[in-house]
Protein backbone atom coordinates (compact mmCIF):
# COMPACT_ATOMS: atom_id res chain seq x y z
CA UNK A 1 0.00 0.00 0.00
CA UNK A 2 1.21 3.20 -0.86
CA UNK A 3 -0.17 6.54 -0.06
CA UNK A 4 0.94 10.38 -0.41
CA UNK A 5 2.52 12.43 2.33
CA UNK A 6 1.70 15.70 2.80
CA UNK A 7 4.85 16.10 5.28
CA UNK A 8 7.31 14.47 2.81
CA UNK A 9 4.95 15.63 -0.41
CA UNK A 10 5.39 12.19 -2.07
CA UNK A 11 4.07 8.70 -2.31
CA UNK A 12 5.32 6.58 0.31
CA UNK A 13 4.75 2.96 1.84
CA UNK A 14 2.64 2.90 4.48
CA UNK A 15 1.31 0.51 7.34
CA UNK A 16 0.36 0.90 10.77
CA UNK A 17 3.48 1.35 13.33
CA UNK A 18 1.70 -1.90 15.32
CA UNK A 19 1.65 -4.01 11.66
CA UNK A 20 -2.45 -4.64 12.79
CA UNK A 21 -4.06 -1.42 13.24
CA UNK A 22 -4.36 1.94 11.30
CA UNK A 23 -5.04 4.57 13.58
CA UNK A 24 -6.79 7.36 11.85
CA UNK A 25 -7.95 10.69 13.25
CA UNK A 26 -10.22 12.67 10.73
CA UNK A 27 -11.15 16.25 11.09
CA UNK A 28 -14.84 16.34 11.37
CA UNK A 29 -17.46 18.51 10.77
CA UNK A 30 -18.31 22.21 12.33
CA UNK A 31 -21.70 21.13 13.17
CA UNK A 32 -23.88 24.79 12.68
CA UNK A 33 -25.06 24.12 8.92
CA UNK A 34 -25.67 20.64 7.66
CA UNK A 35 -22.49 19.86 5.65
CA UNK A 36 -22.56 20.53 1.84
CA UNK A 37 -21.65 18.52 -0.64
CA UNK A 38 -18.16 20.02 -0.51
CA UNK A 39 -17.38 18.86 2.77
CA UNK A 40 -19.19 15.08 2.21
CA UNK A 41 -16.06 15.14 -0.86
CA UNK A 42 -13.65 14.60 1.59
CA UNK A 43 -15.58 12.52 3.99
CA UNK A 44 -15.75 9.76 0.92
CA UNK A 45 -12.22 10.24 0.45
CA UNK A 46 -11.89 9.08 3.99
CA UNK A 47 -14.33 7.02 3.60
CA UNK A 48 -12.26 5.69 0.43
CA UNK A 49 -9.54 5.01 2.52
CA UNK A 50 -10.51 3.45 5.16
CA UNK A 51 -12.31 0.81 2.97
CA UNK A 52 -9.30 0.46 1.24
CA UNK A 53 -7.22 0.18 4.38
CA UNK A 54 -9.16 -2.84 5.18
CA UNK A 55 -8.80 -4.40 2.08
CA UNK A 56 -4.87 -4.63 2.65
CA UNK A 57 -5.87 -6.64 5.41
CA UNK A 58 -5.69 -4.07 9.02
CA UNK A 59 -7.86 -3.12 11.26
CA UNK A 60 -8.94 0.42 10.96
CA UNK A 61 -9.91 2.70 14.23
CA UNK A 62 -11.23 6.02 12.94
CA UNK A 63 -11.92 9.01 15.03
CA UNK A 64 -14.32 11.59 13.41
CA UNK A 65 -14.60 14.11 15.55
CA UNK A 66 -17.83 16.65 15.46
CA UNK A 67 -16.50 20.72 16.22
CA UNK A 68 -19.24 21.44 18.70
CA UNK A 69 -17.70 24.34 19.94
CA UNK A 70 -16.06 27.40 17.80
CA UNK A 71 -16.27 30.64 16.52
CA UNK A 72 -19.51 30.43 14.00
CA UNK A 73 -20.79 28.34 16.19
CA UNK A 74 -21.06 31.06 19.08
CA UNK A 75 -21.97 33.33 16.59
CA UNK A 76 -25.21 31.52 15.25
CA UNK A 77 -25.96 30.50 18.49
CA UNK A 78 -25.57 34.52 19.79
CA UNK A 79 -27.24 35.31 16.74
CA UNK A 80 -30.39 33.40 17.36
CA UNK A 81 -30.29 33.82 20.92
CA UNK A 82 -29.62 30.36 21.82
CA UNK A 83 -27.37 27.76 23.49
CA UNK A 84 -24.25 26.18 21.71
CA UNK A 85 -25.97 22.79 22.33
CA UNK A 86 -29.23 23.80 20.68
CA UNK A 87 -27.67 24.94 17.58
CA UNK A 88 -25.16 21.58 17.09
CA UNK A 89 -27.42 18.63 18.17
CA UNK A 90 -29.71 19.31 15.40
CA UNK A 91 -27.63 19.60 12.88
CA UNK A 92 -25.28 16.51 13.98
CA UNK A 93 -28.44 14.53 14.00
CA UNK A 94 -28.39 15.76 10.11
CA UNK A 95 -24.61 14.93 9.49
CA UNK A 96 -25.45 11.45 10.45
CA UNK A 97 -28.64 10.75 8.56
CA UNK A 98 -26.81 12.35 5.32
CA UNK A 99 -23.97 10.04 5.84
CA UNK A 100 -25.87 6.85 6.13
CA UNK A 101 -27.51 8.01 2.68
CA UNK A 102 -23.90 8.64 1.15
CA UNK A 103 -22.76 5.14 3.04
CA UNK A 104 -20.10 6.56 4.83
CA UNK A 105 -19.37 3.79 7.45
CA UNK A 106 -19.38 4.28 10.67
CA UNK A 107 -16.19 5.96 12.26
CA UNK A 108 -15.02 3.68 15.41
CA UNK A 109 -15.51 7.13 17.04
CA UNK A 110 -17.64 10.64 17.15
CA UNK A 111 -16.17 12.58 20.05
CA UNK A 112 -17.90 15.82 20.58
CA UNK A 113 -15.14 18.79 21.70
CA UNK A 114 -17.55 19.81 24.97
CA UNK A 115 -16.96 15.95 25.99
CA UNK A 116 -13.38 16.70 26.26
CA UNK A 117 -12.55 20.01 27.91
CA UNK A 118 -10.47 18.41 30.87
CA UNK A 119 -8.36 16.75 28.53
CA UNK A 120 -8.08 20.08 26.91
CA UNK A 121 -7.03 21.87 29.52
CA UNK A 122 -4.85 19.11 30.82
CA UNK A 123 -3.08 19.81 27.14
CA UNK A 124 -2.53 23.95 27.91
CA UNK A 125 -0.81 22.96 30.85
CA UNK A 126 1.33 20.62 29.60
CA UNK A 127 2.26 23.32 27.14
CA UNK A 128 2.52 26.12 29.83
CA UNK A 129 5.18 24.24 32.24
CA UNK A 130 7.27 23.58 28.58
CA UNK A 131 7.19 27.13 28.04
CA UNK A 132 6.05 27.20 24.75
CA UNK A 133 2.29 28.86 25.92
CA UNK A 134 1.39 32.04 27.64
CA UNK A 135 -1.41 33.68 28.99
CA UNK A 136 -1.40 36.97 27.09
CA UNK A 137 -2.81 40.34 28.98
CA UNK A 138 -6.64 39.41 27.07
CA UNK A 139 -7.01 37.01 29.81
CA UNK A 140 -6.46 34.15 26.72
CA UNK A 141 -3.36 31.00 26.62
CA UNK A 142 -1.50 31.40 23.29
CA UNK A 143 0.86 28.87 21.74
CA UNK A 144 4.78 31.11 21.09
CA UNK A 145 5.69 29.64 17.64
CA UNK A 146 8.83 31.01 17.96
CA UNK A 147 9.39 28.36 20.76
CA UNK A 148 8.25 25.44 18.82
CA UNK A 149 11.74 25.14 15.96
CA UNK A 150 9.61 23.03 13.26
CA UNK A 151 6.48 25.24 13.31
CA UNK A 152 5.52 25.21 9.88
CA UNK A 153 6.83 21.96 8.03
CA UNK A 154 3.66 20.93 7.08
CA UNK A 155 2.77 23.77 4.87
CA UNK A 156 6.20 24.76 4.00
CA UNK A 157 6.20 28.09 5.73
CA UNK A 158 9.15 30.53 5.68
CA UNK A 159 10.23 30.65 9.37
CA UNK A 160 11.11 34.41 8.16
CA UNK A 161 7.56 35.52 7.67
CA UNK A 162 7.22 34.27 11.23
CA UNK A 163 6.04 38.11 13.44
CA UNK A 164 7.41 37.25 16.89
CA UNK A 165 5.18 38.29 19.33
CA UNK A 166 2.11 38.95 17.09
CA UNK A 167 -1.41 37.24 18.66
CA UNK A 168 -4.02 36.07 16.60
CA UNK A 169 -7.36 34.44 18.40
CA UNK A 170 -9.55 33.46 15.41
CA UNK A 171 -9.97 29.72 14.88
CA UNK A 172 -9.27 30.26 11.23
CA UNK A 173 -6.87 32.95 9.70
CA UNK A 174 -4.29 33.18 6.81
CA UNK A 175 -0.94 31.85 6.45
CA UNK A 176 0.17 35.58 6.20
CA UNK A 177 -0.76 35.75 9.62
CA UNK A 178 1.21 32.73 10.82
CA UNK A 179 1.67 34.43 14.52
CA UNK A 180 1.00 33.18 18.28
CA UNK A 181 -2.39 30.93 18.28
CA UNK A 182 -4.86 31.02 21.26
CA UNK A 183 -5.32 27.91 22.25
CA UNK A 184 -7.84 29.27 25.61
CA UNK A 185 -10.18 32.29 24.88
CA UNK A 186 -10.96 34.07 27.78
CA UNK A 187 -15.03 33.64 28.06
CA UNK A 188 -17.05 36.71 26.36
CA UNK A 189 -20.28 37.58 27.53
CA UNK A 190 -22.18 35.92 24.15
CA UNK A 191 -19.84 32.65 25.43
CA UNK A 192 -21.14 32.60 28.51
CA UNK A 193 -24.57 33.67 27.17
CA UNK A 194 -24.65 30.67 24.81
CA UNK A 195 -23.41 28.12 27.22
CA UNK A 196 -19.65 27.81 25.84
CA UNK A 197 -17.69 28.80 28.74
CA UNK A 198 -15.68 26.09 31.19
CA UNK A 199 -13.58 26.98 34.61
CA UNK A 200 -9.97 26.47 33.53
CA UNK A 201 -6.72 27.57 35.53
CA UNK A 202 -6.19 30.81 33.45
CA UNK A 203 -10.24 31.52 34.12
CA UNK A 204 -13.43 31.00 32.84
CA UNK A 205 -13.17 30.39 29.14
CA UNK A 206 -12.89 28.30 26.23
CA UNK A 207 -10.96 26.17 23.92
CA UNK A 208 -9.63 27.37 20.27
CA UNK A 209 -10.43 25.38 17.44
CA UNK A 210 -7.25 23.50 16.92
CA UNK A 211 -6.72 22.36 20.64
CA UNK A 212 -9.81 20.25 20.14
CA UNK A 213 -8.30 18.07 17.76
CA UNK A 214 -4.76 17.23 19.63
CA UNK A 215 -6.67 16.60 22.99
CA UNK A 216 -9.12 14.36 21.47
CA UNK A 217 -7.00 12.79 18.73
CA UNK A 218 -4.43 12.07 21.77
CA UNK A 219 -6.48 10.62 23.91
CA UNK A 220 -8.44 8.45 22.30
CA UNK A 221 -5.69 7.24 19.84
CA UNK A 222 -2.11 7.37 21.34
CA UNK A 223 0.84 10.33 21.44
CA UNK A 224 1.47 8.99 17.95
CA UNK A 225 -0.99 8.11 15.29
CA UNK A 226 -0.60 6.24 11.89
CA UNK A 227 -2.78 8.88 9.74
CA UNK A 228 -4.53 11.80 10.04
CA UNK A 229 -6.39 13.41 6.94
CA UNK A 230 -8.61 15.72 6.39
CA UNK A 231 -9.65 18.68 3.12
CA UNK A 232 -6.35 20.70 1.80
CA UNK A 233 -7.88 23.47 3.37
CA UNK A 234 -6.85 22.51 6.93
CA UNK A 235 -3.41 22.12 6.38
CA UNK A 236 -2.64 26.00 7.26
CA UNK A 237 -3.08 26.93 10.12
CA UNK A 238 -5.44 23.72 11.72
CA UNK A 239 -2.92 20.55 10.92
CA UNK A 240 0.25 23.13 11.46
CA UNK A 241 -1.05 24.58 14.96
CA UNK A 242 -2.40 20.77 15.35
CA UNK A 243 1.39 19.40 15.00
CA UNK A 244 2.76 22.09 17.40
CA UNK A 245 0.24 21.86 20.17
CA UNK A 246 0.46 17.88 19.94
CA UNK A 247 4.31 17.80 19.42
CA UNK A 248 5.53 20.60 21.58
CA UNK A 249 3.54 18.57 24.81
CA UNK A 250 4.76 15.00 23.58
CA UNK A 251 8.13 15.38 21.90
CA UNK A 252 7.05 12.82 19.84
CA UNK A 253 5.82 12.94 16.36
CA UNK A 254 2.02 13.35 15.89
CA UNK A 255 1.24 11.52 13.15
CA UNK A 256 3.02 9.48 10.86
CA UNK A 257 1.05 10.07 7.58
CA UNK A 258 -0.96 13.39 6.61
CA UNK A 259 -3.55 12.84 3.88
CA UNK A 260 -4.93 15.39 2.58
CA UNK A 261 -7.78 15.47 -0.09
CA UNK A 262 -8.95 18.06 -2.81
CA UNK A 263 -11.73 21.13 -3.63
CA UNK A 264 -14.75 20.00 -4.40
CA UNK A 265 -15.79 23.02 -7.02
CA UNK A 266 -18.64 25.32 -8.78
CA UNK A 267 -17.49 26.81 -11.79
CA UNK A 268 -14.13 26.75 -10.39
CA UNK A 269 -14.71 28.16 -7.06
CA UNK A 270 -14.51 25.95 -3.80
CA UNK A 271 -17.99 24.84 -2.91
CA UNK A 272 -18.52 26.71 0.26
CA UNK A 273 -20.98 28.34 2.54
CA UNK A 274 -19.43 32.42 2.43
CA UNK A 275 -19.97 31.61 -1.60
CA UNK A 276 -22.80 30.49 -1.56
CA UNK A 277 -22.33 27.69 -3.96
CA UNK A 278 -23.50 25.14 -1.84
CA UNK A 279 -25.81 21.67 -2.73
CA UNK A 280 -26.43 19.87 0.55
CA UNK A 281 -27.61 15.96 0.63
CA UNK A 282 -30.86 17.10 0.62
CA UNK A 283 -30.60 18.92 -2.90
CA UNK A 284 -29.24 15.97 -3.88
CA UNK A 285 -32.23 13.81 -3.01
CA UNK A 286 -35.06 16.34 -4.59
CA UNK A 287 -32.56 15.75 -7.39
CA UNK A 288 -32.94 12.04 -7.22
CA UNK A 289 -28.98 11.49 -6.98
CA UNK A 290 -28.89 8.33 -4.55
CA UNK A 291 -26.05 8.09 -2.61
CA UNK A 292 -24.70 5.45 -5.03
CA UNK A 293 -24.25 8.04 -7.73
CA UNK A 294 -22.84 10.84 -5.67
CA UNK A 295 -20.06 7.86 -4.75
CA UNK A 296 -19.31 7.39 -8.50
CA UNK A 297 -18.85 10.53 -9.32
CA UNK A 298 -16.71 11.79 -6.43
CA UNK A 299 -14.48 8.05 -6.80
CA UNK A 300 -14.38 9.10 -11.12
CA UNK A 301 -11.69 11.46 -10.11
CA UNK A 302 -8.18 11.22 -8.10
CA UNK A 303 -8.66 12.20 -4.34
CA UNK A 304 -6.10 15.24 -5.11
CA UNK A 305 -7.33 16.23 -8.22
CA UNK A 306 -10.51 19.15 -7.98
CA UNK A 307 -13.78 18.08 -9.21
CA UNK A 308 -15.62 20.30 -10.68
CA UNK A 309 -19.39 20.02 -10.01
CA UNK A 310 -21.68 19.82 -12.64
CA UNK A 311 -26.02 18.41 -13.39
CA UNK A 312 -23.92 16.73 -16.76
CA UNK A 313 -21.24 14.25 -14.75
CA UNK A 314 -23.96 13.71 -12.30
CA UNK A 315 -26.30 12.58 -14.78
CA UNK A 316 -23.54 10.21 -16.21
CA UNK A 317 -23.11 8.71 -12.59
CA UNK A 318 -26.92 7.80 -12.57
CA UNK A 319 -26.83 5.91 -15.32
CA UNK A 320 -23.04 4.41 -14.63
CA UNK A 321 -24.65 3.31 -11.24
CA UNK A 322 -27.61 2.32 -13.12
CA UNK A 323 -25.32 -0.49 -15.72
CA UNK A 324 -24.08 -1.97 -12.27
CA UNK A 325 -27.43 -2.38 -10.94
CA UNK A 326 -28.19 -4.54 -14.11
CA UNK A 327 -25.08 -6.54 -13.63
CA UNK A 328 -25.50 -7.28 -9.87
CA UNK A 329 -29.15 -8.20 -10.60
CA UNK A 330 -27.81 -10.48 -13.54
CA UNK A 331 -24.74 -12.05 -10.72
CA UNK A 332 -27.45 -12.92 -8.52
CA UNK A 333 -29.87 -14.28 -10.96
CA UNK A 334 -28.01 -16.09 -13.26
CA UNK A 335 -26.92 -19.43 -13.00
CA UNK A 336 -23.23 -20.68 -14.67
CA UNK A 337 -20.59 -19.33 -16.02
CA UNK A 338 -17.82 -19.83 -18.51
CA UNK A 339 -14.04 -20.42 -17.21
CA UNK A 340 -13.03 -16.94 -19.03
CA UNK A 341 -15.49 -15.33 -16.54
CA UNK A 342 -13.29 -16.60 -14.31
CA UNK A 343 -9.87 -15.50 -15.44
CA UNK A 344 -11.79 -11.97 -16.00
CA UNK A 345 -12.73 -11.64 -12.52
CA UNK A 346 -9.37 -12.94 -11.15
CA UNK A 347 -7.86 -9.99 -13.65
CA UNK A 348 -10.39 -7.31 -12.93
CA UNK A 349 -9.70 -7.93 -8.61
CA UNK A 350 -5.74 -7.88 -9.06
CA UNK A 351 -6.41 -4.88 -11.19
CA UNK A 352 -8.76 -2.82 -8.80
CA UNK A 353 -6.12 -3.64 -5.77
CA UNK A 354 -3.53 -2.30 -7.29
CA UNK A 355 -5.10 0.33 -8.12
CA UNK A 356 -6.43 1.30 -4.66
CA UNK A 357 -3.02 0.40 -3.20
CA UNK A 358 -1.34 2.91 -5.95
CA UNK A 359 -2.70 6.37 -3.36
CA UNK A 360 -6.38 5.18 -3.35
CA UNK A 361 -6.59 5.52 -7.22
CA UNK A 362 -10.51 4.80 -7.18
CA UNK A 363 -11.02 6.17 -10.86
CA UNK A 364 -8.96 3.29 -11.99
CA UNK A 365 -10.59 0.57 -10.05
CA UNK A 366 -13.83 2.11 -11.16
CA UNK A 367 -12.46 1.46 -14.96
CA UNK A 368 -11.49 -1.82 -13.95
CA UNK A 369 -14.98 -2.96 -12.46
CA UNK A 370 -16.77 -1.54 -15.79
CA UNK A 371 -14.44 -3.24 -18.16
CA UNK A 372 -14.62 -6.55 -16.07
CA UNK A 373 -18.99 -5.86 -16.51
CA UNK A 374 -18.70 -5.68 -20.51
CA UNK A 375 -16.75 -9.14 -20.34
CA UNK A 376 -18.77 -10.48 -17.94
CA UNK A 377 -21.88 -10.21 -19.58
CA UNK A 378 -20.58 -11.04 -22.83
CA UNK A 379 -19.87 -14.49 -21.09
CA UNK A 380 -22.82 -14.81 -18.99
CA UNK A 381 -24.51 -14.61 -22.99
CA UNK A 382 -22.42 -17.65 -23.75
CA UNK A 383 -24.64 -19.62 -21.10
CA UNK A 384 -21.32 -21.94 -19.96
CA UNK A 385 -23.19 -23.52 -16.59
CA UNK A 386 -19.71 -23.19 -15.14
CA UNK A 387 -21.29 -22.55 -11.78
CA UNK A 388 -17.76 -22.26 -9.77
CA UNK A 389 -16.96 -19.84 -12.40
CA UNK A 390 -20.13 -17.50 -11.25
CA UNK A 391 -19.13 -17.80 -7.60
CA UNK A 392 -15.51 -16.44 -8.38
CA UNK A 393 -17.55 -13.50 -10.54
CA UNK A 394 -20.20 -12.80 -7.57
CA UNK A 395 -17.03 -12.69 -5.32
CA UNK A 396 -15.07 -10.31 -6.93
CA UNK A 397 -17.47 -8.11 -7.44
CA UNK A 398 -18.22 -8.04 -4.11
CA UNK A 399 -14.74 -7.38 -3.28
CA UNK A 400 -14.92 -3.95 -5.68
CA UNK A 401 -17.97 -2.95 -4.73
CA UNK A 402 -17.05 -3.19 -0.97
CA UNK A 403 -14.79 -0.31 -1.62
CA UNK A 404 -16.75 1.90 -3.78
CA UNK A 405 -19.90 1.16 -2.67
CA UNK A 406 -21.94 2.15 -6.03
CA UNK A 407 -24.54 -0.32 -6.40
CA UNK A 408 -28.12 2.01 -5.72
CA UNK A 409 -30.02 0.18 -3.86
CA UNK A 410 -33.32 1.53 -3.75
CA UNK A 411 -33.09 2.05 -7.62
CA UNK A 412 -32.72 -1.62 -8.11
CA UNK A 413 -35.83 -2.58 -5.64
CA UNK A 414 -37.35 -0.17 -7.93
CA UNK A 415 -36.37 -1.78 -11.11
CA UNK A 416 -37.48 -5.09 -9.76
CA UNK A 417 -40.69 -3.52 -8.78
CA UNK A 418 -41.48 -2.02 -12.46
CA UNK A 419 -40.22 -4.76 -14.29
CA UNK A 420 -43.29 -6.84 -12.29
CA UNK A 421 -45.67 -4.15 -12.81
CA UNK A 422 -45.17 -3.93 -16.41
CA UNK A 423 -45.50 -8.06 -16.93
CA UNK A 424 -48.57 -7.65 -14.45
CA UNK A 425 -50.54 -4.69 -16.55
CA UNK A 426 -49.35 -6.99 -19.67
CA UNK A 427 -51.31 -9.48 -18.39
CA UNK A 428 -54.16 -7.74 -17.44
CA UNK A 429 -54.40 -6.73 -20.81
CA UNK A 430 -54.60 -9.48 -22.28
CA UNK A 431 -56.98 -10.66 -19.91
CA UNK A 432 -59.45 -8.07 -20.53
CA UNK A 433 -58.66 -8.33 -24.65
CA UNK A 434 -59.86 -12.12 -23.92
CA UNK A 435 -62.90 -10.70 -22.05
CA UNK A 436 -61.80 -12.36 -18.90
CA UNK A 437 -63.01 -9.31 -16.76
CA UNK A 438 -62.70 -11.27 -13.46
CA UNK A 439 -59.32 -12.14 -14.12
CA UNK A 440 -58.22 -8.45 -15.15
CA UNK A 441 -59.72 -7.38 -11.97
CA UNK A 442 -57.87 -10.03 -9.68
CA UNK A 443 -54.97 -8.71 -10.93
CA UNK A 444 -55.64 -5.42 -10.71
CA UNK A 445 -56.02 -6.10 -6.88
CA UNK A 446 -52.64 -8.54 -6.73
CA UNK A 447 -51.05 -5.10 -8.35
CA UNK A 448 -52.80 -2.52 -5.99
CA UNK A 449 -52.16 -4.70 -2.80
CA UNK A 450 -48.10 -4.10 -3.61
CA UNK A 451 -49.09 -0.31 -2.85
CA UNK A 452 -49.23 0.89 -6.66
CA UNK A 453 -52.27 3.31 -7.94
CA UNK A 454 -53.17 2.27 -11.35
CA UNK A 455 -55.14 5.00 -13.81
CA UNK A 456 -56.74 3.59 -16.83
CA UNK A 457 -56.33 6.50 -19.56
CA UNK A 458 -57.32 6.51 -23.37
CA UNK A 459 -53.69 6.40 -23.81
CA UNK A 460 -53.33 3.22 -21.84
CA UNK A 461 -52.74 2.19 -17.85
CA UNK A 462 -50.69 4.47 -15.97
CA UNK A 463 -48.93 3.57 -12.76
CA UNK A 464 -47.55 5.10 -10.04
CA UNK A 465 -45.36 3.25 -7.02
CA UNK A 466 -45.34 4.36 -3.02
CA UNK A 467 -49.63 5.24 -2.85
P1 LIG B 1 -15.66 22.17 8.24
O1 LIG B 1 -17.01 21.70 8.69
O2 LIG B 1 -15.69 23.51 7.59
O3 LIG B 1 -14.62 22.09 9.34
O4 LIG B 1 -15.18 21.19 7.08
C1 LIG B 1 -15.22 19.80 7.19
C2 LIG B 1 -14.32 19.17 6.16
O5 LIG B 1 -14.73 19.49 4.83
C3 LIG B 1 -12.85 19.61 6.25
O6 LIG B 1 -12.01 18.47 6.12
C4 LIG B 1 -12.68 20.53 5.06
O7 LIG B 1 -11.36 20.51 4.59
C5 LIG B 1 -13.63 19.90 4.06
N1 LIG B 1 -14.10 20.82 2.99
C6 LIG B 1 -14.65 22.05 3.11
N2 LIG B 1 -15.02 22.55 1.90
C7 LIG B 1 -14.69 21.61 0.98
C8 LIG B 1 -14.83 21.51 -0.47
N3 LIG B 1 -15.38 22.47 -1.21
N4 LIG B 1 -14.37 20.38 -1.07
C9 LIG B 1 -13.82 19.38 -0.34
N5 LIG B 1 -13.68 19.41 1.00
C10 LIG B 1 -14.10 20.50 1.66
ZN1 LIG C 1 -8.93 18.85 13.20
Amino acid sequence: MQLYNSLSRAVEPFAPADGHTVRMYTCGPTVYNPAHIGNFRTFLFEDLLRRTLRLAGWKVEQVMNLTDVDDKIITRASQQGRTIREVTEPVTAVFHADRAHLRIEDAEHYPKATDYIPQMIALVERLVARGVAYKADDGSVYFAIGKFPAYGRLSRLDTREIKAGARVAQDDYAKENAQDFALWKAARPEDEASGAAWDSPWGRGRPGWHLECSAMAMDLLGETIDLHAGGVDLVFPHHEDEIAQSEAATGKPFARFWCHGEFLQVDGAKMAKRVGNVTNVADLRTQGVSGAALRHFVFSTHYRKQINLSGEALEGSLAAVRRVADFAARLATETGGTPELAVAAREAEAGARAALFDDLNAPEAMATLFSFITVANRELDRRGGDAAALAEARRVFGVIDGVLDIVPEAAGADDVLAAWVEERLAARAAARKARDFSRADAIRREIEARGVALEDTPQGTRWKPGA
